[in-house]
């Protein structure tokens, strides 16, 4: 049975032994960095900068912990994530929170470059067929896989797996786009935008929100470009009319999540990913929303293990036994104690990505909590 080790956020005495960093620091000694990394061994360090709004992302001080502790056993980390947006501006963002080289003790470097196009397609499976993995995570031998879990607009639950599948994976390919990378699981490859101008209300938010350019209004008409959309929802998603309809199917999305992971997950030996959970912030959307609301459920703590599945199932059930915030997105839907929170938030049936996952083979949803 794969072991999880937790740390849990309250700080209960005044001291650093009792903080969330010195607990990651004692978690790290615990589960013994040398099992999985080499001296001089390259090892990536996977976090999400966030983005210019969106400040709780997981915390430079987490990120320098993890660095000091691969560096103490000798290893050569390096922070790094995926483009979201132009590769200059990304890297401008994670320095707005916190995240440079002084920062987190290591370099921090783009995941598939400034254009976001530096990867290498690899086989995933029968929903994706291939997807571009990121060229320094399919390059690199070894990785910490650090998750900020909270909500999602079309996973619903997002950590780990998550972050391996679509930020493992580039928003487009040099020569297939959007098809070959992130976008090929948001919509699962085809499909068009249903714009209702009726319930339209003309307030440009979708076209603000979109990272790619990819809507215009022309003559108070929606102008959509298909084929620079990379169908991440967050246009639809900030329409406060219902005005937008991506196409999307959630059980295979769900599925393509874990498929896709797999595809990142195999281009490193066995052994050789370590996964760190951070229940802290938990906020109803992804890191990469133009804003951050505040978190629906109270800081937890850290998890971390070596299986994937394992890791991501003891915080779901972590998540279960929470209760909502008060004066949050989750207070205004009236979620209350005992509710499935995440799940009343965006009603996506999140753990198909979990199932999928250990049918697959990546991990094992039964574990073993450790504490520290
Ligand atoms: S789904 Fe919407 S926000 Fe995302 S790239 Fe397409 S048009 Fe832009
Ligand atoms: S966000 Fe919705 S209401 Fe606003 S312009 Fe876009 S489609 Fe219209």
């Amino acid at each position: 049975m794969a072991k999880v080790y937790f740390a849990p956020a309250r700080a209960k005495k005044w001291n650093y032994h009792d903080s969330m960093p010195g607990k990651l620091e004692r978690l790290l000694q615990g589960i013994g960095l040398m099992h999985y990394f080499s001296p001089d061994e390259w090892v990536a360090i996977k976090t999400h900068f966030g983005s210019e709004g969106a400040h709780r992302i997981i915390r430079p001080v987490f990120l320098r912990k993890i660095s000091d502790a691969l560096k103490k056993i000798g290893a050569k980390p390096f922070v790094t994530d995926t483009v979201r947006i132009k590769g200059l501006d990304y890297l401008e963002v994670a320095n707005q929170n916190g995240i440079n080289h002084l920062s987190v003790g290591a370099p921090v470097v783009l995941a598939d470059g400034l254009y976001g196009n530096d990867n290498i397609m690899v086989r995933a499976g029968e929903i994706l067929g291939e997807v571009a993995v990121a060229s320094v995570i399919h390059d690199v031998p070894a990785m910490v896989v650090c998750s900020h879990v909270k909500g999602h607009i079309n996973s619903g639950y997002a950590g780990a797996l998550k972050n391996m599948a679509m930020g493992g994976v580039s928003s487009a390919h040099r020569t297939c786009g959007w098809k070959c990378g992130r976008g090929s699981m948001h919509t699962i490859g085809e499909g068009e935008m249903v714009w209702d101008a009726e319930k339209c209300e003309l307030c440009n938010q979708c076209r603000d929100v979109c990272p790619l350019d990819a809507i215009t209004f022309r003559d108070d008409e929606l102008v959509w470009d298909g084929d620079v959309c990379w169908r991440c929802g967050r246009c639809e998603r900030v329409c406060q009319s219902e005005s937008l309809t991506l196409p999307g199917e959630d059980k295979r999305f769900m599925h393509s999540l874990a498929e896709a992971a797999k595809a990142v997950m195999s281009t490193f030996e066995p052994g050789k990913i370590l996964y760190v959970n951070f229940l802290t912030e938990i906020q109803p959307e992804c890191d990469c929303m133009p804003a951050a609301d505040v978190p629906v459920i109270q800081d937890l703590g850290i998890l971390i293990s070596e299986d994937i599945v394992a890791v991501e199932q003891a915080s779901i059930d972590m998540l279960a036994a929470a209760e909502p915030l008060p004066q949050s997105l989750a207070s205004d839907k009236q979620i209350r104690k005992g509710d499935n929170i995440l799940g009343k938030l965006h009603h996506k049936p999140y753990l198909l990505q979990l199932e999928e996952a250990e049918k697959l083979g990546l991990g094992a949803r039964k574990y073993e909590l450790a504490g520290i």
